[in-house]
Protein backbone atom coordinates (compact mmCIF):
# COMPACT_ATOMS: atom_id res chain seq x y z
CA UNK A 1 0.00 0.00 0.00
CA UNK A 2 1.29 3.24 -1.10
CA UNK A 3 0.91 5.82 1.59
CA UNK A 4 -1.03 9.57 0.58
CA UNK A 5 2.46 10.79 0.49
CA UNK A 6 4.24 8.07 -2.40
CA UNK A 7 1.14 8.86 -4.31
CA UNK A 8 1.11 12.01 -4.71
CA UNK A 9 4.93 11.62 -5.52
CA UNK A 10 4.19 9.26 -8.52
CA UNK A 11 1.05 12.08 -9.35
CA UNK A 12 3.98 14.57 -9.81
CA UNK A 13 5.94 12.27 -11.50
CA UNK A 14 3.62 11.64 -14.08
CA UNK A 15 2.41 14.67 -14.63
CA UNK A 16 6.09 15.87 -15.52
CA UNK A 17 6.63 13.07 -17.84
CA UNK A 18 3.22 13.67 -19.51
CA UNK A 19 3.37 17.26 -19.55
CA UNK A 20 7.16 18.76 -19.81
CA UNK A 21 9.36 19.30 -22.55
CA UNK A 22 13.05 18.02 -21.58
CA UNK A 23 14.66 21.71 -20.53
CA UNK A 24 17.79 20.83 -22.10
CA UNK A 25 17.08 19.39 -25.74
CA UNK A 26 13.87 20.74 -25.74
CA UNK A 27 12.24 17.42 -27.28
CA UNK A 28 8.44 16.64 -26.02
CA UNK A 29 7.91 13.39 -24.76
CA UNK A 30 11.29 12.28 -23.61
CA UNK A 31 11.50 12.38 -20.19
CA UNK A 32 11.03 8.84 -17.98
CA UNK A 33 10.60 8.06 -14.59
CA UNK A 34 13.55 6.67 -13.15
CA UNK A 35 13.17 3.70 -10.41
CA UNK A 36 12.26 4.37 -7.00
CA UNK A 37 15.19 2.89 -5.56
CA UNK A 38 17.13 5.92 -7.83
CA UNK A 39 19.00 8.32 -5.57
CA UNK A 40 19.73 11.28 -7.05
CA UNK A 41 17.16 11.94 -9.44
CA UNK A 42 13.76 10.75 -10.54
CA UNK A 43 12.95 11.48 -14.24
CA UNK A 44 15.94 11.07 -17.12
CA UNK A 45 15.53 12.31 -20.88
CA UNK A 46 15.85 9.09 -22.91
CA UNK A 47 17.50 11.12 -25.49
CA UNK A 48 19.90 13.71 -23.99
CA UNK A 49 20.65 11.66 -20.42
CA UNK A 50 19.33 14.95 -18.71
CA UNK A 51 18.58 14.35 -14.72
CA UNK A 52 16.13 16.15 -13.07
CA UNK A 53 13.91 15.89 -9.37
CA UNK A 54 10.39 16.28 -8.95
CA UNK A 55 8.89 17.45 -5.76
CA UNK A 56 5.35 17.41 -5.32
CA UNK A 57 3.51 18.84 -2.40
CA UNK A 58 -0.29 19.40 -1.91
CA UNK A 59 -1.03 23.07 -2.20
CA UNK A 60 -4.22 25.10 -1.39
CA UNK A 61 -3.13 27.88 -4.02
CA UNK A 62 -1.34 26.81 -7.32
CA UNK A 63 -0.76 30.57 -8.02
CA UNK A 64 2.49 30.77 -6.47
CA UNK A 65 4.92 28.40 -4.70
CA UNK A 66 4.77 27.63 -1.24
CA UNK A 67 7.33 29.44 1.31
CA UNK A 68 8.73 25.43 2.17
CA UNK A 69 8.50 22.03 0.33
CA UNK A 70 9.53 18.92 2.50
CA UNK A 71 12.81 17.52 0.70
CA UNK A 72 14.40 14.48 1.05
CA UNK A 73 17.69 13.17 3.43
CA UNK A 74 19.79 15.87 4.65
CA UNK A 75 23.12 13.66 4.20
CA UNK A 76 23.11 12.91 0.71
CA UNK A 77 22.33 16.79 -0.27
CA UNK A 78 25.13 18.19 1.96
CA UNK A 79 27.82 15.98 0.51
CA UNK A 80 26.51 16.96 -3.08
CA UNK A 81 26.58 20.03 -2.17
CA UNK A 82 29.91 20.25 -0.75
CA UNK A 83 30.97 18.55 -4.36
CA UNK A 84 28.88 21.72 -5.86
CA UNK A 85 26.21 19.11 -7.47
CA UNK A 86 22.75 20.36 -7.74
CA UNK A 87 20.13 18.42 -9.68
CA UNK A 88 17.50 20.42 -11.72
CA UNK A 89 13.91 20.31 -10.02
CA UNK A 90 10.40 19.96 -10.95
CA UNK A 91 7.89 21.13 -8.08
CA UNK A 92 4.54 19.93 -9.09
CA UNK A 93 1.58 21.87 -6.98
CA UNK A 94 -1.83 19.53 -6.69
CA UNK A 95 -5.05 20.54 -5.05
CA UNK A 96 -7.26 17.78 -3.09
CA UNK A 97 -8.93 17.71 -6.50
CA UNK A 98 -5.73 16.89 -8.53
CA UNK A 99 -5.54 20.77 -10.45
CA UNK A 100 -1.82 21.31 -10.27
CA UNK A 101 0.90 23.62 -11.88
CA UNK A 102 3.89 22.55 -12.00
CA UNK A 103 7.16 24.93 -11.58
CA UNK A 104 10.86 24.31 -12.39
CA UNK A 105 13.84 25.66 -11.19
CA UNK A 106 17.21 24.99 -12.91
CA UNK A 107 20.49 23.01 -11.46
CA UNK A 108 22.50 26.50 -12.00
CA UNK A 109 20.06 29.07 -9.77
CA UNK A 110 20.41 26.60 -6.94
CA UNK A 111 22.70 27.36 -3.90
CA UNK A 112 23.25 26.34 -0.49
CA UNK A 113 20.97 28.63 1.07
CA UNK A 114 17.84 27.08 -0.18
CA UNK A 115 18.22 23.55 1.66
CA UNK A 116 17.45 23.61 5.52
CA UNK A 117 18.14 20.70 7.46
CA UNK A 118 15.26 19.30 9.99
CA UNK A 119 16.09 18.10 13.19
CA UNK A 120 16.77 14.55 13.76
CA UNK A 121 13.87 12.25 14.26
CA UNK A 122 13.84 11.34 17.73
CA UNK A 123 15.35 8.29 19.48
CA UNK A 124 11.46 6.75 19.38
CA UNK A 125 10.28 7.27 15.62
CA UNK A 126 10.69 4.75 13.68
CA UNK A 127 13.91 5.69 11.52
CA UNK A 128 15.61 7.06 14.87
CA UNK A 129 18.19 9.66 14.00
CA UNK A 130 17.31 9.74 10.43
CA UNK A 131 17.64 14.05 9.08
CA UNK A 132 15.42 15.23 6.21
CA UNK A 133 15.71 18.63 4.68
CA UNK A 134 13.26 21.39 3.38
CA UNK A 135 13.76 23.16 0.36
CA UNK A 136 13.75 27.13 1.73
CA UNK A 137 11.36 28.55 -1.55
CA UNK A 138 11.67 32.15 -0.49
CA UNK A 139 14.96 31.77 -1.52
CA UNK A 140 14.66 31.13 -4.93
CA UNK A 141 11.01 31.95 -5.40
CA UNK A 142 11.66 34.66 -8.29
CA UNK A 143 14.35 31.85 -9.98
CA UNK A 144 11.95 29.46 -10.98
CA UNK A 145 9.30 29.46 -13.58
CA UNK A 146 5.75 28.30 -13.76
CA UNK A 147 5.72 25.70 -16.69
CA UNK A 148 1.86 25.39 -16.74
ZN1 LIG B 1 16.70 15.91 -23.38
Amino acid sequence: MATKRQELGVFGEQRVVSDCACPRCKRQKTLVRLPPNFKCADVICDFCGFLAQVKAASARSLDRLPKSILGAAWGPQRERMESAIYFSLFIVLATTDRSYAIFYLAADLQEPDMFKPRKPLSETARRAGWQGFVYDMNAVMNRAVRLR
